[in-house]
């Protein structure tokens, strides 16, 4: 059986010290655990001090975000090159606070993907309404257009490395109201359908498809019950290692 894929991005939180009092809690609590496959995603102070402790357990360790170019005049930005060298897994690409306040788009997010996948990092892609667009009515087109612009050109091959997160923006962080489960079903199954588009059915069935936007302990196991969530991408409700060991009880 495949394993539900549960992480979570830390955003802005979490200085060095919390982050390695969090990592060494969350490997103490989860090293009994099988069935998921668990992976972090701390901001990129936290990264080389973080896959110290996470290298010798099962968890995956991500970046929030990278650069598509090796090297060059991009101040502030990290590289793959960088991240290569500490041992990352994943690659966040194109969460909805990046596209709203740091000018991603999803051409950007395709350059990103592209380069992750030359670097052998596993891109996760997160794609996702806004409220207005929800509210036109255009939730499929915009899902559609976004997973299509972030995978061009990405063969078959590399397809099968590809992660795929839905967040719809009005889900996400405090003011967010989660997505039903019956909701989130429905676009994942259109996430599944644009992917059967682009890849043979072979292919798209070993792309994961997780769901983010305030996960938490009430609506983690309904969510996990819908075709084609494969996974759970969670901010808040994991921020604390006991919490997100939490919501694996209640899903096993
Ligand atoms: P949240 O964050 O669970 O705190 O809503 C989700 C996300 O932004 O990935």
């Amino acid at each position: 059986m495949k394993k539900l894929l549960l992480g979570t991005n830390w955003k802005m939180h979490k200085t060095e010290e919390e982050a390695l009092s969090y990592t060494s809690s969350l490997i103490e609590l989860t090293k009994e655990l099988k069935e998921f496959q668990i992976f972090i995603i701390p901001p990129y102070t936290d990264l080389k001090a973080v896959k110290k402790l996470v290298k010798n357990s099962e968890i995956l360790l991500g970046a929030q975000n990278m650069h598509w170019e090796e090297e060059g005049a991009f101040t502030g930005e990290i590289s793959p090159k960088m991240l290569k060298e500490i041992g990352i897994d994943i690659i966040e690409i194109g969460h909805s606070e990046r596209r709203q306040y740091y000018n991603e788009t999803d051409y950007t997010v395709n350059k990103k993907v592209l380069s992750a996948l030359k670097y052998g990092f596993i891109p996760l892609i997160c794609v996702g309404e806004k409220i207005e667009e929800k509210e036109y009515g255009v939730t499929s087109e915009v899902i559609a257009r976004q997973i299509k612009i972030a995978l061009h050109n990405v063969s078959e091959e590399d397809a099968k490395k590809v992660w795929i997160a839905y967040e719809p923006v009005w889900a996400i962080g405090e003011n967010g109201i989660p997505a039903s489960p019956d909701y989130a079903g429905r676009v994942h199954t259109l996430i599944y359908n644009v992917l059967r588009e682009m890849y043979n059915d072979e292919i798209v069935k070993g792309i994961p498809i997780l769901y983010g936007g305030s996960v938490n302990h009430d609506n983690a196991v309904p969510l996990y019950h819908q075709p084609h969530i494969d996974g759970l991408f969670i901010g808040r409700s994991a921020w604390d290692a006991k919490s997100f060991r939490k919501i694996m009880d209640l899903i096993l």
